[in-house]
């Protein structure tokens, strides 16, 4: 049997390791950082947590005799990836990311692509404006610089202790999201700008839709760098890799 490692935290991850697990000739583990406080259900074993850097990732590939290991982290996962890349080189494992493409801009948007949150936060200039934020919980310290505005916070988990901001909101929500559905919301919250990352694929481009449809700004937060690696942008693709990989290494003896 094949020992595959999915790095996940995405759908698709969990779409790959569903694949997967329909095949008798691999045993699949699926690895998840634990940053969410019920994550959804995997179709194959899970080990949660960090693996302690590069060293802890590399021994972990050795000891559990992983034959290929596939990084389909979030595009803005940039730590893991990059460990990945050095501990898949270092144990000698085959690695392959799966990465969704960006979205584009259309006629309509108007983005304005930004280096990290607290750039964001700049941006959003000295008037108060209303803005809806869909980052991630634990990246909202730097709107604590700017506390006239007023903020709708979209996360998975709710914000917990919440800001020390005077005007905030919370939603909660795992997507896919409808466009529809975020339409309505910035509506009703009067939003006047929104804030995000470009994660690509369809399930959070609601926002980016709705956004244009209103005339919307969007500070977009722009994707970290990658070590360069065999990339695929769907699950097909890396089934089509893996199939290859573990067969040139019977081939080699490996
Ligand atoms: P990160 O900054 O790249 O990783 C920080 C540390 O968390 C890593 O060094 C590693 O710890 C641990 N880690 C991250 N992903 C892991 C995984 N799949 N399995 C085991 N350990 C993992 O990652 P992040 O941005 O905090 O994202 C954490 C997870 O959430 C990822 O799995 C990602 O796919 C998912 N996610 C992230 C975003 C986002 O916007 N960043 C959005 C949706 C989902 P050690 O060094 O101790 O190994």
């Amino acid at each position: 049997m094949a020992r595959v490692l999915i790095l996940g935290g995405t759908a698709e991850a969990r779409r790959l390791a569903e694949r997967l697990s329909a095949r008798g000739d691999l045993a699949v583990t699926l690895s998840l950082a634990g940053r969410t406080a019920t994550p959804a259900p995997q179709p194959v074993p899970v080990r949660i947590g960090g693996f302690g850097g590069v060293a802890g990732l590399a021994r972990y590939l050795a000891d559990e005799s992983i034959d290929a290991v596939i990084d389909a982290t979030h595009p803005y996962a940039a730590a893991i990836s990059a460990n990945t890349a050095a501990a898949a080189h270092r144990a000698s494992v085959p690695r392959l990311v799966v990465c969704r493409p960006p979205w584009i801009a259309t006629a309509g948007d108007r983005w304005t692509e930004v280096g990290d949150v607290g750039a964001a936060v700049r941006a959003l200039g000295e008037a108060p404006r209303r803005v809806f934020v869909t980052l991630g919980r634990n990246e909202l310290a730097p709107f604590l610089a700017a506390p006239q505005h007023h903020y709708l916070v979209r996360s998975v988990d709710p914000v917990d202790p919440p800001l020390a901001l005077p005007h905030v909101g919370y939603v909660t929500g795992r997507g896919p999201f409808k466009e529809a559905d975020d339409r309505a919301l910035m509506q009703a919250h009067r939003v006047e700008v929104l804030i995000a990352k470009n994660s690509g694929g369809g399930a959070t481009y609601g926002k980016i839709a709705a956004a244009r449809a209103l005339g919307i700004e969007v500070l977009l937060l722009r994707r970290p760098p990658t070590p360069p690696a065999p990339a695929v942008a769907t699950v097909e693709e890396a089934m089509a890799w893996l199939d290859h990989a573990l067969t040139s290494a019977t081939a080699r003896g490996v």
